[in-house]
């Protein structure tokens, strides 16, 4: 049987106004690898890149033969993506929605393309599952962790149980994955053009953020798992080999686990040949020892969730940190000479001018060679949901702020007007330009591309 796997992103939809680099669906590269070594054929459009126009999709969707389509769409595709279903439909074939967005919104989907099937958990083996049910003609209730409509009713299946120990998964088609353009904007040096491989080394996260939600993270949801050490290496190897210059780790928490890190920061060093890599850390995880390992494996950067510069607000977001223990975390990464790329929130729920003051001030402070001023959102699935639904409710996201806010423009104008200090004032315009030299060389193209993105958001030229 043959499959047809889809990523679906906002770009195909419109133009995305924030600069935003893409990331690797890996569930679906699970996903598609599970499939394949049954001998099944697997095809993979990608859509996130914005290569692909929604008429050209809507046309690929309508002619291609496969028997199974497997759509994975982001929190911000979501509204259009019954728009894609129903040429999806075409053909009477089946169509699968998978990725915490659309298990989150499975009721939704449901609604509107009621023939279809929503995977309600982990997704990397139920793609595989639907194919054997269908061919064996057996019924819908008997796949795991599955919402379908029967008549009027929604019916849901047990859930799948949760893999372990993930080293059983297969690795994910890197080969598919590598194909299309993905744009990466956190220092690298690459040797070579760029082109992006992406890895995850562990799932899930054990804190509780109340703004953090698995409908917008790459590292699935709560459970904390992790690959072992000789994994990792062999998915280096693998990825070296099939032409990848640049790796992202899309963990969430890199260096969670002190003695486990270590032994994996082993293990890339010694197989990642000339792959250049950079992944997200908690910065209150880091110490002059992991710091020093990072560097010793060949990172060139890492991205940090510092989110505010006031220690009531860190609290009331239930981060579990102090600013403190965060400036302390970016010296130690600054001193090994890895490169930062900080985030920080403003518009947080009962932030004050000092509160908001104090964040702005500690993002020109932290030395990092990358800011990312984010703007509160709530998400589906969070404690931010609950609390404070207007926060997101009709659409906002991490870069958007919700239409009902009454200080959304404020808020625009204030992240603005940060990129334009921080990105334009002339010595650190400078630093950055040299800093981001290599990448500039690996990939000029993208390079400027974003920067002209970066440019004309900061002066609210349009897109
Ligand atoms: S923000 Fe980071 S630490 Fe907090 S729950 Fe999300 S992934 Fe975990």
């Amino acid at each position: 049987m043959s499959v047809l796997f889809l990523n679906l992103e906002a770009p195909v939809f419109a133009d995305v106004p924030h600069p935003k680099h893409n990331l690797a669906p890996l569930d679906l590269g699970t996903a598609m690898a599970s499939v394949s070594e049954r001998g099944h054929t697997v095809d993979f459009i990608e859509t996130s890149t914005g290569e692909i126009n929604l008429e050209t999709l809507t046309g690929r969707l309508r002619s291609d033969p496969a028997e199974l389509v497997v759509i994975r769409p982001s929190f911000e595709a979501l509204p259009h993506a019954p728009t894609l279903a129903t040429a999806a439909c075409a053909n009477e074939r089946t169509i699968l929605w998978v990725g915490p967005p659309a298990s989150h919104a499975a009721d939704w989907l449901l609604s509107r393309c009621p023939s279809s099937l929503v995977s309600t958990g982990e997704s990397d083996r139920v793609p595989l599952a639907v194919l054997q049910a269908l061919h064996g003609k057996r019924p819908r209730k008997d796949i795991l962790g599955i919402a379908f409509r029967d008549g009027e009713q929604i019916v849901r299946t047990p859930p799948r149980p949760l893999e372990q120990n993930i080293d059983r998964l297969p690795i994910p088609r890197h080969d598919l994955l590598l194909q299309p353009n993905y744009r990466f904007h956190y220092p690298l040096k690459p040797k070579g053009p760029l082109k992006m491989g992406y890895l995850l080394a562990s799932r899930g996260c054990p804190y509780s953020c109340i703004f953090c939600s698995e409908v917008e993270r790459a590292s699935f949801g709560k459970p904390y798992r992790h690959h072992g050490p000789g994994r990792i290496a062999s998915e280096m190897r693998l990825l070296s080999e099939l032409g990848a210059t640049g790796v992202y780790f899309e963990d969430d928490l890199f260096a969670l686990d002190k003695p486990r890190f270590l032994a994996l920061a082993d293990a890339i060093r010694c197989s990642r040949g000339d792959l250049s890599w950079c992944a997200q850390v908690r910065a209150s995880d880091i110490d002059a020892e992991i710091a020093q390992a990072l560097k010793g494996a060949g990172c060139t950067s890492v991205a940090c969730g510092i989110e505010t510069g006031s220690d009531r607000l860190l609290k009331l977001l239930k981060k579990g940190t102090t600013t403190a223990a965060n400036e302390s975390g970016v010296r130690a990464l600054n001193d090994a000479g890895i490169q930062v790329v900080a985030y920080l929130i403003i518009g947080i729920p009962e932030e004050t001018p000092d509160d908001r003051r104090a964040t702005l001030r500690l993002a020109e402070e932290l030395k990092a060679s990358m800011v990312q001023l984010h703007i509160f959102a709530s998400y589906p699935g969070t404690r931010a949901m609950d609390d404070y639904p207007e926060l997101g409710a009709q659409g906002g996201n991490k870069f958007i702020p919700a239409p009902t806010r009454s200080d959304r423009d404020d808020l625009l104008q204030l992240q603005r007007d940060f990129y334009r200090r921080f990105y334009l004032r002339p010595d650190r315009f400078v630093q950055h330009v040299w800093r981001r030299w290599p990448q500039l060389w690996a990939n000029p193209g993208g390079e400027i591309r974003n920067a002209m993105h970066l440019v004309r958001h900061a002066l609210n030229l349009g897109s």
